[in-house]
């Protein structure tokens, strides 16, 4: 979703015109026919369990995706929290598209054309292609908002600071052909199906986790202080891009292509409390450099 489709919706919950769904509704969903439609033009913010199995789906380093521009992160433009997000590629003017969007194709074309070769070369994959399907690249590992769509989460906070957390139907694109056909699905079924629960259990503590940098002050401004600069820096190493701290490489080698969710809760965790550790530490540091300027 992009800035404008979030503001629309915002819109369109305070006047009542998204209807919450509950585990046992159904909605709209006749199977996804991998036009590849909803990887165009919008913005995906990752969150670091996001980036957790991507990198071990893939076996590479945060700075390796940063390096073949597959991630960015930057200060967000509102907050000043730490964000992260897929580059999207620009095609012209007015298309993007994720670079993990992919062609389909065709597996036993494929081994018919590479028989006794090691490896296909380019052009036997582009021989292989089944025209007009793509799909994504890293499929098993894709976020947690391309593992939710079509639901969508929302936030509401009670009058009592409770947070409640509501469902909503939302096609990925107002073209989704498998968002138009007669089929339904049951929410608990998608769930269970996509396996979203622990992404959606990850953003949550990550969103807790930015309020606590909130809270802190922990956030990076153009006019604000060098020493919060600094820590900023550090939080977002810590959070997105960890390689080169002994702490958590020893417990947890890095570069391993494996699909251990559990390990990378794990570590979640772990730099989780480095990073509220940082945040903590903000305050301190502010009144040493009051100090030494005084
Ligand atoms: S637009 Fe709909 S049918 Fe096309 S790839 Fe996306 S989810 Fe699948
Ligand atoms: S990560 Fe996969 S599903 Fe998500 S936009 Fe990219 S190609 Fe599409």
């Amino acid at each position: 979703m992009n800035t404008e489709q979030l503001e629309r919706l915002y819109k369109d919950v305070e006047q009542g015109k998204v209807p919450f769904l509950a585990q046992e509704d159904e909605f709209k969903w006749s199977g996804c026919i991998m036009c590849g439609r909803c990887c165009f033009d919008i913005d995906i913010l990752l969150n670091p369990y996001d980036i957790l199995r991507l990198r071990r789906h893939l076996g590479c380093t945060t700075s390796d995706l940063i390096d073949r521009g597959l991630v960015e992160i930057f200060p967000g433009g509102n907050s000043g929290l730490p964000l992260a997000m897929i580059a999207f590629r620009k095609v012209d003017e007015e298309t993007s598209l994720c670079p993990f969007l992919a062609p389909v194709v065709d597996g036993h074309k494929l081994w018919e054309l590479t028989k006794g070769k090691a490896k296909p070369s380019p052009e036997d994959l582009e021989a292989a292609r089944i025209p007009k399907r793509l799909a994504c690249g890293i499929y098993p590992a894709r976020p947690a908002v391309c593992r939710s769509s079509p639901l969508g989460r929302l936030t509401i906070k009670s009058k009592e600071g409770e947070d409640a957390r509501n469902l909503f139907y939302q096609p990925p694109t107002r073209f989704c052909p498998a968002c138009q056909g007669e089929g339904r699905m049951k929410v608990a079924k998608w769930i269970e199906e996509n396996a979203v629960q622990p992404y959606w259990d990850a953003s949550e503590r990550f969103q807790s986790l930015f309020s606590t940098l909130f809270e802190n002050g922990l956030v990076l401004k153009e006019d604000g202080d060098r020493a919060v600069a600094i820590l900023w820096n550090l939080a977002a190493g810590i959070l997105y891009d960890f390689d080169g701290l002994d702490l958590v490489t020893k417990e947890f080698p890095q570069n391993r292509i494996r699909e251990d969710g559990e390990e990378d809760l794990r570590l979640l965790t772990q730099l989780f409390q480095m990073v509220e550790a940082v945040a903590a530490s903000v305050s301190g540091i502010r009144e040493m450099a009051r100090c030494d300027v005084g």
